[in-house]
Parts: C-alpha cells; sequence; structure tokens
C-alpha cells in the first residue's frame, strides 16, 4: 500500500463517519453513493477509471474499506449482516465525531470547492494525531445570530473575532461596502447599518495549533471577503459550485452598470 492511499483515506475519514452516525449503518455501496453526494468530488477524483464502473474516488472509498482504516482506530465496525457488509458507528467513534462536529459541519456547509474541503479534511485528521488542536471560524453562526444559536459560545467569539478583523480591513471613512454590488448598508439604512456586512469564506479558515492568532486572523483575511446579504446569496445561489466575485459582477453589470 502506498503512502499516497493513506493520505486518501484521511480527506475521508471524518465525512465517512459522520455519514455512517447520521444513517445508523450504511454498506459500501451506500457509503460511495453519500459521500459522492456530500463532497461533490471533481477533477481526477470524478474520472472513471479504466474498463471499471469506479471513479478514482469511489476507489478511495473502497480502499479505506479494505484496509479498515474506521475499525483500527476503532471509530467504526463492519460486519457482514444478511451477506452486506455493514459499517456502525461506536462509542469511541462518537466521542471523535462530536469532538469534531463544528469542523464538520463548517467544511460541508460552506459550498467550498471539493479540493479545499479534500486538503481541509486530511490536515484536520493529520493535526489531530498530531494531538493538535483544530479551530474554526465559521461565519453562517454570525447569519443565524437572530435564532440565538448559542451553543458554541467560544466558536462564536472566535468568528467574531475574524468578522472584526475583516471589517477593520474592508472599511473606508467608516463605511464598508459590499465586494460584489457596492452596497452601503449604513448609507441605505442610516446608524441600523452601521458596520453590517456578511463575510463569505472564499476558501477555510481553519487554525492548526496554537499559532498566534493575530497573525492567524491577519492571513486568513486572505480567504474571507464582505458582501451585502443578496449577493452572498447569489454567492451560493447553485450549492454545487459558489459563484465568484468576478462571475457574478459579469452577471449584473450589463443591466445596472455599477
Ligand atoms: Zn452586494
Ligand atoms: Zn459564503
Amino acid at each position: 500500500m502506498s503512502g499516497g492511499e493513506r493520505i486518501a483515506e484521511r480527506e475521508l475519514m471524518l465525512p465517512a463517519l459522520f455519514l455512517i452516525d447520521l444513517r445508523k449503518s450504511l454498506t459500501t455501496s451506500d457509503l460511495i453513493a453519500e459521500l459522492t453526494h456530500l463532497m461533490h468530488p471533481s477533477g481526477e477524483d470524478a474520472k472513471i477509471l479504466n474498463g471499471r464502473k469506479d471513479t478514482k474516488f469511489s476507489q478511495k472509498v473502497r480502499n479505506l474499506v479494505s484496509h479498515h482504516t474506521l475499525e483500527r482506530l476503532g471509530y467504526a465496525t463492519y460486519q457482514r449482516i444478511r451477506g452486506n457488509g455493514i459499517f456502525q458507528i461506536t462509542e469511541t467513534g462518537k466521542g471523535y465525531l462530536i469532538e469534531n462536529m463544528s469542523i464538520i459541519e463548517y467544511l460541508l456547509s460552506n459550498d467550498f470547492a471539493y479540493k479545499d474541503i479534500k486538503v481541509s479534511f486530511k490536515h484536520v485528521s493529520i493535526a489531530k494525531e498530531a494531538l493538535k488542536k483544530v479551530l474554526t471560524y465559521d461565519e453562517n453562526l454570525m447569519i443565524t445570530e437572530g435564532t440565538k444559536r448559542n451553543r458554541n459560545v467560544t466558536l462564536y467569539k472566535r468568528s467574531s473575532k475574524l468578522r472584526d478583523f475583516a471589517i477593520k480591513k474592508y472599511t473606508l471613512d467608516g463605511h464598508i461596502k459590499c465586494v460584489v454590488c457596492f452596497f452601503d448598508f449604513l448609507d441605505f439604512y442610516g446608524e441600523i447599518g452601521k458596520n453590517y456586512i456578511e463575510i463569505h469564506h472564499v476558501k477555510p479558515v481553519l487554525q492548526y495549533g496554537e499559532e498566534e492568532e493575530n497573525k492567524f486572523l491577519k492571513d486568513a483575511l486572505e480567504n474571507v471577503i464582505p458582501a451585502c446579504s443578496n449577493c452572498h446569496r447569489m454567492i451560493h445561489r447553485n450549492r454545487e459550485q459558489p459563484l465568484s466575485v468576478i462571475d457574478l459582477k459579469a452577471c449584473i453589470q450589463p443591466r445596472h452598470n455599477i
């Protein structure tokens, strides 16, 4: 077995565990179908392998099964029940899943590109093996602020910090504008709109280990942009493929001369 395959398995461990827990029990072919749906592989991984029905991605899932990766780590059991191999999560697996749930939710709910999700899951798994802490910054928590979803106060506080950093960077003369359409909440709504903007994560923002926070946040600004609520929704209109700022601008310019 090559080292490359092991790395590939690490990309799939957390999302696979997430699905095994969600569905209570899963066969290998269910796992392939559901992981494909969840991670929407593209590029090399979406290619059909020579003379087979399999894609490179489904082959990776099969490797995860045949190398007994989840069983070896004690995260899941794999048993033959009525001729079908079936995965079930263990208590240890549940613990590992709960510990990583905010990362999983963050990576799977922001419509990131497949290659970014893949690389992030791999790095999360490697960091956790080295007993490094992995921290998320989840903008969705900010958007759903009104629903008082405060189940994770530290994550909320951390995400606010990134938001404040981004607002500081993009604010000019007390105004922060949408990078797509230049909508200005303060201009339009007055005082109530002051400092309001949504922060879109173009690439995942994850902190591995004990990196100095201010430096980390500064670097993270490369991966986030401020957008008004309308443009942010339009960016995510196609969940499989979020639009870039340039592409969304191109949609509105011909009609509105921004
Ligand atoms: Zn906008
Ligand atoms: Zn977004």
